[in-house]
């Protein structure tokens, strides 16, 4: 008879062993498993397996070649991001795919504003979503209201899928699990508060969250155990800044000047999970750097894209501040907050 376990798997690197027991005397089955970073995972004795890339249609190595290609096309970053995307997968798989993806971010959110209780793993961190979502759901009721309930649910968006991320729920790697919340929750925003806001928006919101994903990841890291937390929610923040900020209508460079603000007040964020616990700072941090993409995104929109700092010098930035960075900041709980916070 198979079971289905659900294992949450620790924020700290390294090696962990998954047992499965008949009895607590009795292993089954034993394996141990690496966390390397940025969400992958890999089981011990397995090949190191490069990855594939396949020719692009649409190539670029920066942020800069980026904007070059919308410029010479008269397109979005969106449609440069579905051009490299269809030419694998085709129009159709495509925005299925895309659309899969926003239902289980979808699927996540509400499933975090629906669930109360305390996480699991022994810091007795209560779950706030919830409690937030009925608030505000009784706050709306009343007949005078006099302050704005968007950022309160942005947060809530955010709390949710990082406290379904910390009891073991499904959450889209987006970049990471630890920073899952801040897409997700952007995104909702814009369904929720934006006027015109749509499906085919949440589409195009996604496309251009990948492409600024895929300059970080390719010349910095969106790992913690690399980079620190700046390349995670740092990360996670500009992607879903510059989205936002298109789906708002802004230009490819407000787009860009939306992800490096997001990124550049992210940089030397430390990861220090207390007790190696994807729950402390990381649940809360993804709240407030969903505010910190909002508000960037509404900042470079009062501009015309022009600015000191480009995105590329933001990431070479963060990836050079990653590489300084003490390893005992680096996803190890073993500094900051992960020593300064008594567990009990
Ligand atoms: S502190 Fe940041 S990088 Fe570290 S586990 Fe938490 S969310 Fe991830």
């Amino acid at each position: 008879t198979w079971r289905q376990w659900t294992w949450s798997w620790p924020a700290t690197a390294g090696a962990h062993t998954l047992r499965v027991r008949a009895t607590d005397a009795l292993p089954l089955f034993e394996e141990t498993w690496y966390s390397i970073g940025g969400g992958f995972i890999r089981r011990e004795g397995d090949p190191m397996v490069p990855p594939t890339t396949s020719p692009r249609p649409m190539d670029y190595d920066s942020s800069a070649e980026l904007l070059a290609l919308c410029d010479a096309r008269g397109v979005d970053i969106a449609a440069i991001a579905r051009e490299n995307e269809e030419s694998i997968h085709g129009a159709e798989a495509l925005d299925a795919g895309l659309d899969a993806i926003w239902d289980a971010m979808h699927v996540c959110v509400e499933a975090g504003l629906a669930t109360a209780g305390t996480l699991p793993g022994g810091l007795k961190v209560k779950r706030r979503a919830a409690a937030i979502r009925m608030q505000l759901e009784e706050y709306e009721l009343l007949p005078l209201r006099e302050r704005d309930t968007s950022t309160e649910w942005l947060h809530a968006f955010a709390l949710a899928v990082n406290e379904e991320n910390a009891s073991g729920g499904r959450v889209v790697t987006a970049p990471t699990n630890g920073a899952a919340g801040i897409i997700p929750a952007v995104g909702h925003y814009y369904l929720r508060f934006v006027p015109g806001a749509n499906a085919e928006g949440i589409r195009r919101y996604l496309l251009t969250a990948a492409a600024i994903g895929s300059l970080v990841k390719a010349n910095a890291s969106i790992s913690g155990a690399e980079g620190g937390c700046q390349a995670e929610v740092g990360s996670a923040c500009a992607m879903a800044s510059g989205a936002l900020c298109a789906v708002l209508g802004g230009t490819p460079r407000q787009v860009e000047n939306a992800a490096e603000i997001a990124m550049e007040h992210h940089l030397g964020l430390t990861c220090d999970p207390v007790g190696g616990l994807v729950q402390v700072p990381c649940i809360e941090r993804n709240a407030i750097a969903s505010s910190t993409a909002v508000s960037a995104a509404r900042l470079a929109l009062h501009g015309d894209g022009t600015h000191l700092v480009s995105l590329d010098t933001v990431i070479e930035t963060m990836r050079q501040t990653g590489l300084d960075m003490m390893t005992k900041y680096k996803e190890t709980s073993e500094g900051g907050l992960a020593v300064n916070v008594i567990e009990c």
